[in-house]
């Protein structure tokens, strides 16, 4: 891959801590900025800008050097400490109960990008403070930039989190915080009022229920990948997103990304999510293999087409 299909991201690199109704882990490695860059590992060149403090060991570095992630914007702070999350789920998988979030050195953290990193074609502004992402995308020239975000910046940093919504090409949502972000009930209306606020598309992601995709011409789903056992969801919408902008970035468009362009990244986006959730962390991802990745998007070729 060349400089022309990089992608950078910025966002949290954490330690979780997991509860599910099939399992607890503690101190587990994730964050939205992790579970990305191990996702769009697969389909092209990847830098993470994030913090992390002194407790993040060397054991901790190897996800980053096995998926050949760039972490020259990974900066480290002596005697900071590493994100921390707790979360919980119970039997409906779709919804993560926050129970803890320690921001520590993110809590100060002012990333200055390296030339290279300012150079990155594709950004993606995953799930942080959302004044934090805004500073990421203002050093950044880039081409394509998408961005996440979740309950906790909706109700706490609203104004901050609208004015990065207004800079960015694509936002990624779950449904629920779709409806939040939007206020309002029916999906399809909070997905056309998002619409207003900045971005050119938007997808919803709804968990085992599949995906949306809209413009402001244009409508597409997907169901997720039929799965029989999920095991952990954390990390499913990360994963999804490194798929969707992994996808577009290796695909190299110079001028408007074309929709058959977006579907596809779509499909990718769900099967990596898909694998995502198989196994606590991003264990599963760390095995995959590229066949595997396209078994998968065969499939759903197969399982959403029907003759006319
Ligand atoms: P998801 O893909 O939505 O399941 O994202 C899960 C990841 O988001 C976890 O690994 C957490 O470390 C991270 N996370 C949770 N809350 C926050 C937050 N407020 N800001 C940034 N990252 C978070």
């Amino acid at each position: 891959m060349s400089a022309e299909n990089s992608l950078l991201v910025v966002g949290s690199v954490a330690f979780d801590s997991i509860r599910t109704p099939f399992g607890v882990r503690e101190r587990s490695l994730g964050g939205a900025a992790l579970h990305f860059s191990v996702s769009a590992s697969f389909f092209t060149d990847v830098s993470v800008v994030a913090v992390i403090g002194d407790d993040f060991t060397e054991d901790d570095h190897q996800v980053f050097r096995e998926r050949k992630i760039n972490t020259e914007n990974l900066q480290r702070i002596p005697g900071g400490k590493t994100f921390r999350w707790a979360g919980e789920y119970g039997y409906d998988l779709n919804t993560a109960h926050t129970l803890d979030t320690q921001l520590n050195v993110f809590a100060e953290f002012n990333p200055q990008l390296s030339a290279a990193a300012q150079q990155s074609p594709y950004l993606f502004l995953a799930n942080i403070q959302p004044g934090l992402q805004r500073l990421v995308r203002e050093q950044v020239k880039a081409r394509f930039v998408a961005m996440d975000t979740m309950n906790f910046w909706i109700e706490g940093a609203r104004e901050e989190l609208l004015q990065t919504i207004a800079v960015v090409d694509a936002l990624l949502i779950n449904d629920a915080e779709a409806r939040e972000l939007a206020q309002e009930s029916n999906l399809i209306r909070a997905a056309r009022k998002i619409l207003t606020m900045g971005p050119q598309m938007i997808v919803v992601k709804r968990g085992e229920y599949g995906a949306s995709f809209f413009t402001r011409d244009g409508f597409f789903a997907t169901p997720a990948f039929p799965l029989e056992s999920v095991f952990d969801p954390t990390g499913a919408g990360d994963s999804f997103a490194g798929g969707f902008m992994g996808y577009i970035a290796r695909s190299g468009s110079t001028g408007k990304i074309d929709d058959h362009t977006l579907r596809r990244a779509v499909i990718y986006g769900s099967v990596m999510a898909s694998f995502n959730v198989e196994e606590f962390s991003c264990d599963r991802l760390r095995r995959l293999q590229a066949e595997e990745i396209q078994d998968r998007f065969r499939q759903f070729k197969e399982f959403t087409h029907f003759e006319v």
